[in-house]
């Protein structure tokens, strides 16, 4: 199958389901790990088509939302500052820092752009040599290329007045460390496919080794879970564990050889907070010291901003797959996508947004007669 319309196929996938209910003989909890697969799934009502055996819970795979708390109160703190231009991209605007957002920044005078590459940052930082060009690169292993390049070329092109605020997250290592967690309960993942394009799937195999947990690259149409959660589900009722890559049509073992030679001639690895999470060791990237000059929290000395979460937001419990969004007692009632209370009702990609948005365990007001 080569084409979009092919994996969102009615009958193709009620075949998929008809497979997965005829091989699930025991009960499963996997993760999706990636923000936009909960999204898939919330969408398509994809965990209601499945045996009841099967619980699907929504991982930490959304950059957006697991940027701590501290990253968003310095990329706040540098926003402020008169001659500075801060470039991020549109889902980082509202989500919400210790004391307000980049938006509230934007109104209060603050020159705060939204761009779509890091490359539309170096151009702007090309075209205003008086100002200060700060690029917020957060992410996983997907876009860390495009932020190599742009500092690559400032570099090139002796650009000095441009820098990233990096607050790059590496997913094998939080797999690892939600498997590690004593009240861990996930069996098996659906690991994120735009992220293995770059790395391919071999960092995970020592995973799925380590901890006898199954792994399958998977892709982000309806088709692609189905066939996802079936390779996990045939693992886990057969007693195996390995990985493996439903989302061929665009992976490759190895991963693009030559993006994570471009990854690693800028970044290196370097522990992470993680919000709701907390540290977790060799979990980023960070700028080579040959690249310090770019570095945005060096450059901005905020190195020491402390940062408190709301004590009613449990999304760290939901990024680990322990809870659902409507097990918050905040979800939908103090906190929405137009008043939200923490980062995974703020980003498209945040499961309580998906499950917001989707009208998911919402408790709408009675109608009057
Ligand atoms: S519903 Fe709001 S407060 Fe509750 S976990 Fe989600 S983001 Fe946090």
């Amino acid at each position: 199958m080569k084409y979009l319309d092919e994996y969102r196929n009615e009958e193709t996938i009620s075949r998929m389901v008809d497979k997965i209910h005829q091989l699930v003989k025991h009960p499963w909890v996997i993760m999706e790990v990636c923000g936009g697969q909960t999204h898939t799934i919330v969408k398509y009502g994809i965990d209601e088509l499945l045996p009841k055996e099967v619980t699907l819970v929504h991982g930490p795979g959304c950059p957006v939302c697991v940027t701590s708390l501290e990253m968003i109160d310095k990329a706040l703190e540098i926003a402020s500052r008169p001659d500075v231009i801060f470039c991020s991209f549109g889902d980082m605007l509202r989500v919400p820092g210790s004391k307000r957002d980049l938006l509230a920044v934007k109104s209060e005078g603050g020159e705060v752009r939204i761009v779509y590459s890091p490359l539309d940052a170096l151009k702007i930082a090309q075209n205003n040599p008086h100002k200060k060009v700060v690029f917020f690169a957060v992410g996983f292993e997907t876009t860390a290329p495009a932020n190599a390049m742009a500092v690559w070329q400032a570099k090139k092109l002796g650009i000095k007045n441009f820098s990233l605020l990096v607050s790059h997250v590496l997913v094998p290592p939080v797999i690892a460390s939600i498997q590690q967690s004593p009240q861990n309960r996930i069996q098996g993942y659906l690991a994120a496919g735009h992220v293995c394009t770059i790395m391919g799937w071999k960092e995970y195999e020592p995973i799925s080794a380590h901890y006898k947990v199954p792994i399958v690259v998977t892709g982000f149409e309806p088709l692609d879970i189905l066939q996802g959660v079936y390779l996990v589900v045939k693992q886990l009722e057969e007693g195996r564990a390995g990985v493996e890559n439903q989302y061929a049509r665009a992976v490759k073992r190895e991963g693009n050889i030559s993006a994570q030679r471009l990854i690693f001639n800028v970044f290196e690895v370097t522990d992470r907070k993680w919000r709701g999470i907390g540290i977790i060791p060799k979990s980023g990237y960070k700028l080579r010291h040959e690249f310090g000059e770019y570095d945005a929290e060096r450059l901005f000395e905020v190195d020491e901003i402390k940062a408190q979460e709301s004590p009613a937001c449990i999304s760290g419990q939901i990024l680990k797959g322990l809870k659902k969004p409507h097990e918050c007692p905040a979800f939908g009632k103090e906190c929405t996508p137009g008043h939200p209370l923490g980062a995974t009702m703020v980003s498209s990609e945040g499961a309580c947004a998906a499950y917001y948005n989707y009208g998911r365990y919402l408790k709408l007001p009675a109608m009057s007669p």
